[in-house]
């Protein structure tokens, strides 16, 4: 009998070798992968096209913001809570094996490639968290680990699976041209929770408006954004296609722009004080053109006469 599997798929090389491995040991695979605004799940859609395996896609957002809020294994580098995330990303999957009455969960992790999140202790606390002990099948470093269900039971040829070890990519690259396999972003990149300056933005937002409101979240992938000393958030348009996604979003607050002279929409979430509203109107009249400027900027909740004290960015932290 052939055991039927989901494996995790980024769309990186690991994960395509992980799907043709376990074809390879006699599994009938398919594919799941998961999107956020922080990443996208464009690669995996490319990769499960170019091996013709079905590609569940599920949205991870409101997931991700919980453990951003509250990782238990706490952030790498940035603020990306890597192990969570995968444990509970691995958890999902082995709800779906469930519900779809799957034999296991796979992915392409191999033994020691990442010092920190695939050690023998590191894959331990993950299929322990995720609740899929003995379900979750590693084939590319397999013959290196305990056999899991699937393989004990004889569903799974145990033979057939790899022992791949460390960080050499070397053997990944011969698998890539045994199996053809040729369409397959970096390793490292993809996620905007690893990069600093986008997790200085987001932990911001997580101090003051929170991350319950998921267009607040969104619109951290655009724009400029500011907080003033009061505690204000504002998020400044960057050309007219900001502009008009600020106009668009739906996020409670108030709208300031220009109205006789191209400049920014800025975007101020809550109810903004009179004088919160003057220092955005400072803002948005820094980035307009200033010869231009004659009539007053305008807001959905009134208008704010000049003068602008152009200078008000200067007090705000710029994000
Ligand atoms: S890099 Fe991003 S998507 Fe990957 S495990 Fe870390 S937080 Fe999750």
């Amino acid at each position: 009998m052939k055991a039927r599997g989901l494996s995790l798929m980024s769309g990186g090389l690991d994960s395509q070798l992980a799907v043709k491995v376990l074809q390879d040991a006699g599994a009938e695979v398919e594919g799941i992968c998961f999107e956020t605004p922080f990443f996208s799940s464009a690669a995996a859609r490319r990769a499960a096209s170019a091996l013709g395996v079905r590609l569940h896609v599920v949205d991870f957002t409101d997931d991700e913001c919980r453990l951003i809020e509250n990782p238990p294994h706490g952030f790498g580098g940035a603020m990306n809570p890597c192990i969570d995330c995968h444990a509970t990303m691995i958890r999902r999957a082995g709800e779906m094996m469930a519900e779809l009455g799957y034999d296991f969960v796979a992915t392409g992790e191999v033994l020691n490639q990442r010092p920190m999140s695939q050690n023998r202790q590191s894959l331990g606390v993950v299929e322990r968290s995720s609740g899929l002990a003995g379900r979750l099948v590693r084939p590319l470093c397999a013959q290196l680990l305990e056999p899991t269900i699937p393989e004990q039971e004889g569903k799974l040829d145990r033979t057939r699976l790899l022992g791949l070890s460390g960080r050499r990519r070397e053997p990944q690259f011969e698998l890539a041209k045994k199996y053809g396999v040729v369409d397959y972003p970096s390793p490292a990149g993809g996620c905007k929770l690893t990069e600093k300056g986008f997790g200085h933005r987001l932990k911001d937002l997580l101090e003051h408006e929170g991350l319950k409101d998921r267009r607040l979240v969104e619109l951290l992938l655009i724009a400029r954004r500011f907080r003033l000393p009061d505690g204000t958030g504002v998020v400044l348009g960057r050309d007219a296609r900001e502009n008009a996604a600020l106009k668009e979003c739906g996020v409670p607050g108030a709208l300031v722009y220009p109205v006789n002279c191209p400049g920014p929409t800025a975007l101020v979430p809550g109810a903004p004080s009179v004088e919160a509203l003057a220092k955005v109107a400072a803002l948005v009249a820094a980035w307009s053109k200033g010869d231009q400027l004659t009539d007053p900027i305008k807001t959905n909740v009134g208008e704010v006469p000049p003068p602008y004290d152009r200078a008000q960015f200067l007090s705000s932290q710029i994000l």
